[in-house]
């Protein structure tokens, strides 16, 4: 094999796809990526549906990890879900495709980001796009990122999208357009009813170019650094220490839990966290690991009798059967649902400029990440706070790099984020106990005696957990603990970047998907102006 390579990118998920696909583009620059996970052939990724055999447990295409005990959880320890195979986490995720509110981008401008601002980074959403509905001022056409509407909704999201408007939400078919606000169908990352990962729309185009090498089963262990220069990348395969050298840059998009774990582990860091773990100070870097924040989440649930719903019944098992013939033949039917088909956006105060609630109406019961289950039909409704105030940690459990890094979100640690979550999930039961969802509607579980605030609020610190969506643990910015600077380069550190989720300066108010591939869009541009 190949030892070395102008660029090295470690970790293949929805940022590192795009990298890999951009990088290789001439032919004659050569690029390694290295990413942990097996291949991604398991028909568990594409058929949509098999999202519910990826998540709720530790399997080879699932880090899942656990946080540390959460003190505003009551001292439960969260589950983070995170993918490890080609495509990352946008290969077992939901595929909803959101970008968040457009102000959030322009805060990033304002916090000393130049170049990332709406109207700087829309080009690049677009770039990446290719919008079934045609390409606009909002959209684009013709990229690899297909973004389609569901094939075959079921009739409860419509449902739900009535209760939402009978409470006063306006409907938005296009939460990625003008206005945000509002409820609707989410689009999907989806081509044809299957799946399209970062993988499958970046990697699959470019697997076949002789300039592009790819290692899976690889697992990262150290940047190597030489005088402050990043030169190469040590990795560990199947039990061996290997390594393969970088002759321009080595680019980490190893993820919010990944790429500082990664840092650290190569004596990037803040100085205490490394001598804790006995690893040689080669940069100083004290907001490598801080700033994790993530979308705290509560989930409604109720048991249901409708058959429109999905439930783990012998009739919902049958009926799948005829969902693969619909799926194969036509790429619509059942298993193409990503079950969490219509969602809503909303303002728990009319004084604040964008909204500070997510809903996820799911068409079946998701209890604890669908760890728990239950054997009847039911529906779910997510509500999740868009801008948390909440700051945690990402940390090193020891120096051994294949040990699980040490996860900390600090969940509900502000006030604000727990009145903002109560005002959340009032709004959203009384979407959930609307007319037009009566008949899909029976007992709610767990939280049905909840009435009260405080009795909520106990339910919230019961049940909460992530909406899978950690970022900023290698925070892009221009002050003391920024770890990489506007153009996406590790501060004091030559020849390396960090380009995922790790370095958003804010998490956004949405899904992460879309901002990551098209963080990585934007990196791309930056490395190859270089
Ligand atoms: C269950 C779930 C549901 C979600 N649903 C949605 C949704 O519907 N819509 C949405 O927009 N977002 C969703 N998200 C969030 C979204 O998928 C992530 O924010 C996004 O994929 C992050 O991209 P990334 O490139 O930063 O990291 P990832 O996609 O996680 O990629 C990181 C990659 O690096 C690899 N890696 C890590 N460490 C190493 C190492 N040391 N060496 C080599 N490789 C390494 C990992 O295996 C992985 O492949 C969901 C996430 C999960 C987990």
């Amino acid at each position: 094999m190949l030892q070395r390579f102008d660029y090295v990118i470690v970790g293949a998920g929805s940022s590192g796809c795009v990298l890999a696909n951009r990088l290789s583009k001439d032919p004659g620059t050569t690029v390694c990526l290295i990413e942990a996970g097996p291949r991604d052939s398991s028909p568990l990724i594409h058929v949509p549906a098999g999202v519910i055999g990826m998540v709720p447990f530790k399997n080879r295409l699932n880090w899942a990890f656990e946080t540390v005990p959460q003190a505003g959880l009551n001292g439960r320890r969260g589950y983070q879900p995170r993918g490890r195979t080609l495509g990352g986490s946008s290969s077992i995720n939901a595929m909803i495709y959101i970008r968040g509110h457009a102000s959030d981008y322009d805060d990033w401008a304002a916090a000393g980001n130049p170049g990332w601002g709406y109207a700087d980074v829309l080009p690049y959403f677009k770039r990446s796009e290719n919008q079934e509905r045609g390409a606009d001022a909002f959209h684009g056409a013709g990229g690899e990122l297909n973004v389609a509407d569901a094939p075959s909704p079921a009739r409860p999201s419509f449902a739900f999208i009535e209760s939402a408007r009978a409470a006063g939400l306006p409907e938005n078919p296009d939460f990625n357009g003008a206005e945000q606000e509002g409820a609707g169908l989410y689009q999907t990352n989806q081509r044809k009813g299957r799946r399209c990962s970062s993988a499958a729309a970046f990697l699959r185009p470019a697997e076949a170019r002789p300039n592009l090498t790819i290692l899976t089963g690889c697992q990262a262990t150290r940047v190597l650094l030489e005088s402050g220069v990043a030169t190469g990348v040590e990795f560990d395969n199947r039990g061996r220490r290997e390594s393969v050298t970088a002759t321009r840059e080595v680019i980490l998009a190893a993820g919010a839990f990944g790429s500082p774990q990664i840092l650290m582990l190569s004596g990037v860091g803040p100085a205490d966290e490394l001598r804790r773990h006995s690893i040689p100070i080669l940069h100083e870097l004290p907001g490598v690991g801080a700033n994790l924040v993530d979308h705290i989440d509560l989930a409604l649930l109720y048991r249901s009798r409708s058959s429109e719903l999905f439930g783990l019944t012998p009739g919902a098992i049958l009926r799948g059967a005829k969902g693969l013939w619909d799926l194969q033949r036509h790429g619509t039917g059942m298993l193409t649902t990503n079950y969490a088909e219509a969602g809503a956006f909303l303002r728990t105060d009319p004084r604040l400029s964008r909204p500070d609630i997510q809903l996820h109406f799911v068409n079946g019961i998701v209890d604890n990440h669908a760890r728990t289950m239950h054997y009847t039909y039911g529906m779910s409704c997510h509500v999740c706070v868009l801008r948390p105030k909440s700051f945690g940690t990402l940390r090193l459990n020891s120096a051994n790099p294949l040990d699980a890094p040490s996860i900390d979100p600090a969940f509900l640690a502000h006030d604000d984020d727990v009145a903002t979550l109560l005002a959340g999930v009032k709004a959203a039961r009384a979407i959930m106990e609307g007319d037009p969802l009566a008949r899909y509607r029976d007992e709610e579980l767990y939280t049905a005696a909840a009435r009260s605030d405080d009795a909520l609020v106990q339910a919230i610190r019961n049940r909460a957990d992530t909406l899978y969506h950690p970022v900023s643990t290698c925070r892009m910015g221009v002050d003391e603990m920024a770890v990489v600077d506007p153009a996406l380069r590790v501060r004091g550190i030559e020849r390396l970047r960090v380009a995922d989720a790790a370095v958003m300066p804010t998490l956004i108010g949405g899904n992460t998907h879309a901002p990551a591939v098209m963080i990585a869009e934007k990196a791309a541009e930056l490395i190859l102006a270089r």
